[in-house]
């Protein structure tokens, strides 16, 4: 059976990327019952505040809510809230290799400079995250364009462990082989400030992206500084090749008007960025800004949020805790 699963850190406030590569994508697929998570034991692999860490949750169900999920539909909770995440992840630390770890190049971003002084957990983070979709034995994963390599590890992790304890004789394989679904034209939106680097949350740059929350002005304003080259919009795509900014900012025109780069550049191919930044501006606007809207109102009433995750993690529960268990047994533990 077909089962979809995906989520979001809680490491901060959600952007124009998490919108377009995951959020959106949430929404359109939730007849289909997702499990939508969110992430606060990822969050904590880099520091988070213990007096906001609750809160950043609280936003980010917020932001869910906001953005379209009707909690009937999907199931939304906090991964910490669901102590088999943490199991099932300590039986994959020992199914994962050291070798496939080291491949992984979002460790390496992330610990940049200072390997030796990030946390065990930023490394093993992909274990987790194999965890996090496999508990759910889900099928499915829509996620934006760099979590890539962390679903090919989960492929792997669910292999091995099929090989190794999986019941012999030909079974059924225990966990599936899940698919990464990495679809539409922002599956990885750059930072304003620079075409060749991912938009992020921890990008210690707020011109850097489009937050949920900003209002307005502080949109318009941030489309009106991205930086750009001299150049007018090429006449055809192809024209775009060379150009990461003038490529992000068409994309994100695209998406977020749910046509095609093709189409974009059709409309404004020989444009200037006088032109071009001022309609990307209205129309981000004109999106977003009602998500903010409903964000703020939501985040005004915590205890709605905190029965929407509560709700959600006993759902979670009901699903996970049957797995873990059929696993904790295959693994052989004393009482399993
Ligand atoms: P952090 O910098 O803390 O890692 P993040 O911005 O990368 O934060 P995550 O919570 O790691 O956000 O990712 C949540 C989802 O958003 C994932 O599916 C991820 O692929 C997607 N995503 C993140 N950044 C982008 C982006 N720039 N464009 C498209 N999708 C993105
Ligand atoms: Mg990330």
């Amino acid at each position: 059976p077909k089962r979809i699963l995906s989520g979001i850190q809680a490491s901060g406030a959600l952007h124009l990327g998490n919108y377009l590569g995951a959020l959106k994508r949430f929404v359109d697929i939730q007849d289909e019952e997702p499990f939508i998570f969110v992430a606060d034991m990822h969050a904590i692999t880099v520091w988070q505040d213990p007096a906001v860490l609750a809160q950043q949750t609280r936003e980010i169900a917020c932001a869910y809510i906001a953005a379209g999920l009707d909690p009937k539909k999907a199931t939304i909770f906090p991964q910490s809230a669901v102590p088999a995440h943490a199991e099932l992840a300590w039986i994959f630390n020992c199914v994962a290799r050291l070798g496939w770890l080291d491949r992984m190049t979002q460790f390496k971003e992330k610990s940049g400079k200072h390997k030796e002084r990030s946390s065990v957990g930023l490394y093993t983070y992909p274990v987790l995250q194999a965890a996090d979709i496999l508990l759910y034995k889900a099928t499915h994963v829509p996620v934006g364009e760099d979590q890539k390599q962390h679903l090919e590890l989960t492929r792997d992790i669910a292999q091995k462990f099929n090989n190794d304890f999986g019941a012999p004789g030909g079974q059924p394989a225990f966990f599936p082989v899940t698919e990464p679904v990495i679809e539409g034209p922002a599956t990885r939106v750059m930072s304003l400030r620079d075409g060749t680097a991912k938009m992020s949350k921890s990008d210690p740059s707020d011109a850097s992206r489009i937050n949920l929350m900003d209002d307005a002005d502080a949109i318009a304003a941030k489309i009106r500084k991205a930086k750009t080259d001299p150049e007018p919009l090429p006449e055809t795509i192809e024209g775009l090749a060379e150009r990461p900014e003038a490529r992000n900012l068409v994309d994100i025109y695209a998406a977020l008007s749910s046509s095609t780069r093709a189409e974009v550049i059709e409309e404004f191919g020989g444009k200037g960025f006088g032109t071009f930044k001022p309609a990307l501006a209205e129309l981000a606007v004109e999106v977003m800004s009602p998500i903010g809207a409903r964000m703020r109102e939501l985040t005004g009433d915590p205890a709605q949020i905190d029965a929407i995750l509560k709700d959600g993690a006993e759902r979670a529960r009901a699903v996970a805790d049957p797995v873990v268990a059929e696993t904790k047994k295959l693994v052989g533990f004393w009482g399993a």
